[in-house]
């Protein structure tokens, strides 16, 4: 099929990707020029495993092409996703301004015929239908621009040129960081719309996804689809951050209370986990969930929730103690150092999760403000961010280019990513060039008696 994707960021470009695999012809949009110039010459300008390999083979296949022109795009696609960014405003709620521009823009390029337009952004509920209205209203201005009349409305303008669309909400649930095997193994594909002929396009789309053509395991019975209507697939993707990010908090808590009765979360989170009603993913306590979903998808909810004169109290408490999580490693450097001025933290780690360059609201960014403010100095030592440029945007921090020169005359570190590398780094080298080997594991990840027997004092979160 013919495929157009606009924005090509996290989602948009593996998405894209992906569906090129495939076997689809796909366009891929993007206003940054930077990026497009990247892609052309078969760089991915962010960093997912795999994605790179796939982004060329699709390219050399023909199947994958790279663009700054939103016209090109539209009309080569049959089916058109939006996958520009949402962050969150001030206020908690979406920003929905970028949506809003490519809905603008979508409508003043289409041609006589059909399309569906996919909102794979998460949007706020009711954005299937406002995006419907703004499409219209691209159509509408192009016709008045045109002479068309001043009072042409969108539907009459788009009849008088025979363009008929619809909108489907298709949310995205990939984790960054193996956000193409997600793409290629879904628990669900959640399709969202009230046209029978944009949504059999969609399942036609992600047929090969769907039978599992290149899953993990081919032999597994096909991907769920489940079919809703706008409102309830928009409801979907917001109803699953938030209670994941809720799930983290719940343990986050736990782990608190485990801290103070001298219990250790990580036996205790073992054993609710088992109970399959429970089960073991996102019971991993520690520093605090970050990164470019929840905190912005719980705000936004709680958002909507508030204009609806609903008080979401579950979803507040767990941005509560979450805000309260980001400060954890603080206390326990205080309980280990006492006073934190003057004295030089280590964190192993910058990204919100491993395998990802993403730094968006990642709790290392709270830890090196609070440090600073308290006069501490900050270096860090990331496997991605220190290979890369991004290291050189932040401040407050020295980024060290190895573990060794990291732990270097620091008085303690933290683990603030769980990134693999870190379970094998030679700590007994570490330890003997610190002021003080304390490590506060942010991530109840490393082996707490290896790093005693490397000469640290190991302090984990709920566990201590
Ligand atoms: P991103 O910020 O990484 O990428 C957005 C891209 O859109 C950028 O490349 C930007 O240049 C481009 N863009 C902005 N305005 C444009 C325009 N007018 N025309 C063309 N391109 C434009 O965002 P992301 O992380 O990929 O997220 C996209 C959406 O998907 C968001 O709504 C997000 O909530 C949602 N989502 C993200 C994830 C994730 O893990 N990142 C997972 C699920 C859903």
């Amino acid at each position: 099929m013919r495929v157009c994707v606009i924005g090509t960021g996290y989602v948009g470009l593996v998405t894209g990707a992906c569906l090129a695999h495939t076997g689809h012809h796909v366009i891929c949009v993007d206003n940054n020029e930077q990026k497009v110039k990247m892609m052309k010459a078969g760089q991915s300008p962010i960093y997912e495993p795999g994605l790179s390999d796939i982004i060329q083979k699709a390219s050399q296949e023909d199947l994958l092409e790279f663009t700054t022109d939103l016209a090109y795009g539209v009309n080569h696609g049959d089916i058109l996703f939006i996958a520009v960014g949402t962050p969150a405003l001030p206020t908690g709620e979406s920003d929905t301004r970028y949506v809003e521009a490519v809905a603008r823009g979508i409508g003043s390029h289409l041609e006589k015929g059909y399309k569906v337009i996919v909102n794979k952004s998460t949007v706020p509920i009711g954005s299937g239908d406002w995006v419907r209205m703004i499409v219209l209203d691209g159509i509408a201005e192009r016709q008045k621009a045109s002479g068309g009349g001043n009072s042409i409305s969108g539907d009459e303008a788009a009849a008088k040129l025979g363009i008929e669309f619809d909108v489907v909400s298709n949310p995205e649930f990939l984790r960054e960081g193996s956000a193409v095997y997600d793409t290629f193994n879904p628990d669900r594909i959640v399709l969202g719309g009230n046209s029978d002929k944009a949504l059999s396009m969609m399942e036609e789309l992600y047929q090969p996804i769907v039978k599992r053509k290149f899953g993990e395991d081919p032999s597994l019975p096909p991907v769920p689809v489940v079919k809703t209507d706008l409102s309830s697939a928009e409801m979907i993707k917001y109803a699953a951050n938030s209670f994941l990010a809720t799930k983290i908090s719940y343990i986050n808590e736990i782990a608190n209370i485990c801290d103070r009765v001298g219990a250790d979360v990580v036996q205790v989170a073992k054993g609710i986990g088992l109970d399959s009603r429970i089960g073991t993913k996102f019971l991993q306590a520690g520093i605090g969930w970050g990164g470019s979903c929840f905190p912005k998808d719980v705000s936004a909810l709680i958002h909507t929730s508030d204009d609806y004169g609903y008080d979401a109290q579950l979803l507040k408490a767990a941005v509560d103690v979450n805000k309260r999580q980001r400060t954890i490693a603080i206390e326990k450097l205080q309980h280990e150092l006492k006073i934190l001025k003057g004295k030089t933290v280590g964190l192993l780690g910058l990204t919100f999760k491993p395998d990802t360059d993403d730094m968006r609201d990642a709790p290392a960014l709270n830890l090196i403000e609070q440090l600073n403010r308290l006069g501490t100095k900050v270096k860090a030592y990331d496997p991605i961010v220190s290979q890369s440029g991004i290291g050189q945007g932040l401040s407050g921090v020295v980024v060290e280019t190895s573990p060794e020169q990291l732990a270097y005359a620091c008085d303690a570190l933290v683990v603030v990513t769980d990134w693999q590398q870190f379970l094998t780094l030679d700590y007994a080298a570490m330890a003997k060039v610190m002021n003080n080997p304390v490590i506060i594991d942010g991530r109840n990840f490393l082996d707490r008696k290896m790093l005693q027997k490397a000469g640290f004092r190991y302090v984990g979160i709920g566990c201590s």
